[in-house]
């Protein structure tokens, strides 16, 4: 009878569901090995205005992983946000931003720069958060006003007073707040209208067919009217092409992020990446 009920029990039983069980903890502890062994870095992005003159960059990480190589963000950072290892990743990430940020402060080309970072909404939910950054800056001896942290809908809607109030403490040392990815998230325009934010990000999913879906066009047109009542600036994420930030200008939008101007590097890299963007701008 006992050996029946086992029997069953083992129909039940899906060897892939082992594998990925065991894949989980492998990654889990490689993570932990990773946060140890100071196996990740920070890749930049950079931001230009509507000339092209660079303006910002964003900082995007990446892991540095023995076997696997160079992981992007959307491998590791889902499983960290599980367990709870977002948290020292997410200190890591806001320490080495701040010491490039105070880096770029001795190079004429760099200094102006704004370098925005993203969060997790269990970081920005931990208590310690404001301080963490408030360390951070001073650790570093970097700008507050040259910092930008970028957020995501589902970090404000966790805990929304919670979230105000800690962006406010923030604003007043002169950190600037940027809303991810908009137009994904589910936030009413009663709510947004509350957020002390400086800009909205419009999705990669709106610009990527812009020039030839008439619908996204319609919603990018919709979210600059709304941001300029609301007194927010916008910046359109995925720019690829000439073709979709002629047409971004055209409906007034004049600040980008996308490989049409650069696709993350090292801040080796960014450096070169930032002179000949400049230089482009220049000539146009
Ligand atoms: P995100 O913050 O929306 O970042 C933009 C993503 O779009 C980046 O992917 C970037 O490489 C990519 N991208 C930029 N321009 C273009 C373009 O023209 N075309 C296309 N197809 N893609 C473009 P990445 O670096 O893989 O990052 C993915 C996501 O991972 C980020 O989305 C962000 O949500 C998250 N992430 C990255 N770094 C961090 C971090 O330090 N902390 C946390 N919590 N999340 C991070
Ligand atoms: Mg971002
Ligand atoms: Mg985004
Ligand atoms: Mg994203």
């Amino acid at each position: 009878q006992a050996k029946n009920t086992a029997r069953n029990t083992m129909q039940f039983f899906d060897p892939r569901m082992q594998e990925s069980i065991n894949r989980r903890a492998t990654d889990e502890s490689d993570l932990y090995t990773a946060i140890e062994n100071g196996q990740f870095e920070l890749h930049y992005q950079i931001q230009v205005d509507g000339d092209g003159t660079p303006t910002g960059a964003e900082a995007l990480i990446r892991w540095r992983h023995p076997e696997r190589g160079l992981v992007s963000p959307a491998e590791f950072i889902p499983l960290a946000e599980e367990t709870g290892q977002i948290l020292p990743i997410g200190r890591w990430v806001i320490n080495a931003a701040c010491a490039q940020l105070r880096l770029w402060q001795s190079d004429p080309l760099m200094r102006h720069l704004t370098l925005s970072f993203n969060i997790s909404s269990r970081q920005f939910q931990q208590p310690e958060f404001p301080r963490i950054v408030r360390r951070a800056l001073q650790r570093h001896a970097a700008p507050a006003d040259h910092l930008k942290i970028e957020l995501t809908e589902s970090v404000l809607l966790d805990n929304a007073e919670h979230a105000i109030a800690v962006m406010q403490q923030l604003r007043e040392l002169g950190i600037r707040f940027s809303l991810d990815d908009f137009g994904t998230g589910y936030s009413s325009l009663q709510y947004l209208k509350r957020l002390p934010l400086d800009q909205l990000k419009i999705d990669q999913s709106f610009i990527h067919d812009i020039s030839t879906d008439s619908g996204d066009l319609s919603i990018v047109q919709a979210i600059m009217a709304m941001a300029s009542k609301l007194g927010f600036e916008v910046i359109a994420e995925g720019v690829e092409t000439h073709e979709q930030r002629e047409l971004l200008a055209s409906i007034g939008c004049f600040a980008y992020q996308g490989y049409l101007f650069g696709r993350p590097v090292s801040a080796t890299a960014l450096l070169g990446t930032t002179e000949a963007v400049a230089r482009a701008a220049v000539g146009r």
